[in-house]
Formats: structure tokens, C-alpha cells, sequence
């Protein structure tokens, strides 16, 4: 299928891999698929996607970035709201509130339940995370390989004055993000197990055998920065032959939707899509870009970023269809001289 905007069909690198983390990376992948659509290539497409949002819930193994990409691909996802399971119920949940069961303020969908029943059922059986997720993708079929970034426990917390005893304390990730919406004073992100934990099955090298690594609009700080804390990514990305190039999810000095502004804030990193470039920095520079889009309100950016050693251009960076998803994909693969 061609749209008015797809252009000439044209060479597509072999191999593509992408760091990815929930709906912003998914969303990303839609275009990078569609593109492939489009030349008719057969590159095969490799995801790493972040775990350090998992959380334990009521017994039960919640890996909403893993999901979000899985149910996103796989044409279940509920695309209003960006992530969960399309034509969901929510029962389970109100059961458990009238129970009194905490925490009430995580978003368990009645058919999201039964992917958590699966997982965990495995899990308790013996097998990792990453066996779990490849039976099942077997049902979502999301035309990519699903890779875990680990095997291993890794939780991202953030350390918040917490509102209801004004004591200083480190929650989950997700209590910081849904329950108090990121609008709490934070002052730290820490992923929680991440020195002990090893890269899951494949995950290196899909970094280093491949042809082009893709950092899509991800949040910096708790997706892509997640799969970066994981021991031996930040080595293999720096070797790896294959170029590294990345997208910015900061547009006009903001995020264009979820919470980046505040989590680069915790961090000390400026919220603009140069900052967060050179945030990564250059891999000649012992960073982990080769390049780096920017969106065109952003074009003054460009020098800035070239100064630090990153090949930069500014193109329309807004996803509003996979077509102009695809597009951004071109334009990165220009970038990279592919
Ligand atoms: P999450 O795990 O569900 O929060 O999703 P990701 O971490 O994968 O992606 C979230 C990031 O995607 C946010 O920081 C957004 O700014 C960015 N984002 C979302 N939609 C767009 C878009 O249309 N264009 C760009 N450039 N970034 C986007
Ligand atoms: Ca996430």
C-alpha cells in the first residue's frame, strides 16, 4: 500500500532494531512496519522493550510496556487510550476496590487479566519472562520479535516527598506515574535490580548483528533509560558496526504526551530535544547516538546538536498516522546515509 506522502520505494537495511518503550514505541514501530509495507522489503524487525514498569499486582505479573507493544501490533489495543485491551471491562478491578484490596489506582482490565493469568502461571512454572512473552506474541503475532531488555527483576522507582506522611521515600514507578501523576516533588529515578540483572536471551545481539538501531520518541528517562541501565547495553550500543540513530519525543520543548518533561526534570537534564540528544550523546564521544530528528518547530536545535558531535535534522516528528510514522523513518534512514 502507497500513500501520497510514501515516495519512491526504496532499499530497507536487512535488520532492524529498536529500544523501545510502551505507546510512543509502539506507536514508532507501526511506522517503521508500514514502511517496510511499503517498499515490500522483508526486514526483519527486532524490539527490546523496557520492563522496568513491571509490577507485581494482586499475585499477579503486570509488564505494561511489553503489552502495550504486543497488543499494538497484534491489533488489540484499546487506541484511545493508548494502551490495554480494546472493547475492555473493567469488573475485576471494582470487585477489588469493593474488597477494599489495594491499590485501587492501577488500571486491570478484565481482559487484560487473563495476558497477566497467562504470564504469571508460566513464570510460576519455570520459565523467564522472555519464553512468556514469545508464547504470547504466538496468539498477538506482532510481526516483530518481542525481547524483553531482561529476564531479571528490574523496577524503576522514584524517590517523592510522599503527600500522605511528608516522609521522603522511594515508590514503584507506577504509584508515581498513575496514582500520583507525576505531580508529587520527585528527586531521584533508580531502577532497582538493574546492576545484578543480565540482558535477556538475544538482546545483545540484536544490537550488535544488526543494521541500523532506532531509539524511537521513547521516554528517555524511564523507557530507553531503563533498557540503557541494564548491564552490557550501553557496551554493546557503543560497538555495535550498525548505526545508531534516534527520534525525539520532545517537541517544542515538551513532551508531546505522558510525563518526560517531569522525569528529565528529576534527572537534571533541560527539557528540549537538543538536551536530550546530547543527554545520550555522541557514541564518537563515548555516548550511544550516531543521529539524531528533531521536529521542525525544533530546526534551531540542529547546530547545537551537530556540535556535539551528532549528525541532526529536523523533519515533521508528530505520529498522526502510520504514514507520517513512516515517513519519520525515512527521514532517519536519510539521516544515516541508508
Ligand atoms: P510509555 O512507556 O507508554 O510512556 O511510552 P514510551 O516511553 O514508549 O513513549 C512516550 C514518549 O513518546 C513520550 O515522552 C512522548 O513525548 C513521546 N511521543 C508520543 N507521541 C509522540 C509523537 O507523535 N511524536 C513524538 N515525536 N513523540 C511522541
Ligand atoms: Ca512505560
Amino acid at each position: 500500500m502507497t500513500s501520497a506522502s510514501s515516495g519512491p520505494a526504496r532499499t530497507l537495511p536487512a535488520r532492524i532494531t529498536v529500544l523501545s518503550g510502551g505507546v510512543g514505541g509502539a506507536r514508532f514501530i507501526q511506522g517503521v512496519l508500514r514502511l517496510i509495507e511499503r517498499s515490500g522489503a522483508d526486514t526483519a524487525v527486532t524490539v527490546i522493550a523496557n520492563t522496568g514498569d513491571d509490577i507485581w499486582l494482586h499475585g499477579l505479573k503486570v509488564c505494561p510496556d511489553l503489552d502495550t507493544v504486543m497488543y499494538t501490533l497484534g491489533d488489540g489495543i484499546d487506541t484511545e487510550r493508548g494502551w490495554g485491551r480494546t472493547g475492555e471491562t473493567w469488573h475485576a478491578k471494582e470487585e477489588l476496590a469493593a474488597y477494599g484490596v489495594e491499590p485501587t489506582w492501577f488500571g486491570l482490565g478484565d481482559k487484560d487479566l487473563a495476558t497477566h493469568l497467562v504470564r504469571t502461571q508460566m513464570l510460576d512454572a519455570g520459565y523467564p519472562l522472555s519464553a512468556v512473552t514469545e508464547a504470547l506474541c504466538r496468539r498477538w503475532q506482532p510481526g516483530v520479535r518481542l525481547l524483553p531488555m531482561s529476564d531479571d527483576r528490574i523496577e524503576t522507582h522514584v524517590v517523592i516527598d510522599d503527600p500522605d506522611t511528608d516522609e521522603r521515600r522511594a515508590v514503584h514507578f507506577q504509584e508515581y506515574w498513575i496514582r500520583h501523576q507525576a505531580n508529587v516533588p520527585a528527586h531521584a529515578v533508580v531502577q532497582i535490580g538493574a546492576d545484578e540483572a543480565t540482558p535477556g536471551p538475544g538482546v545483545l545481539e540484536a544490537i550488535t548483528d544488526t543494521d541500523l538501531v532506532i531509539l524511537p520518541p521513547s521516554n528517555p528517562v524511564v523507557s530507553v533509560g531503563a533498557i540503557l541501565a541494564v548491564p552490557g547495553v550501553r557496551d554493546a550500543l557503543a560497538g555495535t558496526p550498525a548505526p545508531v540513530y534516534g527520534v525525539s519525543g520532545i517537541v517544542g520543548d515538551d513532551h508531546v504526551r505522558g510525563m518526560a518533561r517531569q522525569l528529565l526534570g528529576i534527572i537534571g537534564v533541560e527539557v528540549s530535544a537538543a538536551a536530550v540528544a546530547e543527554h545520550y550523546g555522541a557514541r564518537a564521544n563515548g555516548g550511544v547516538i550516531d543521529g539524531w530528528l528533531v521536529d521542525t518547530v525544533d530546526a534551531g536545535a540542529v547546530a547545537r546538536i551537530e556540535a556535539a558531535g551528532i549528525k541532526a535534522n529536523a523533519v515533521p516528528l508528530m505520529m498522526t498516522d502510520h504514514d507520517a510514522t513512516a515517513d519519520m523513518v525515512t527521514a532517519l534512514l536519510d539521516l544515516a546515509g541508508l
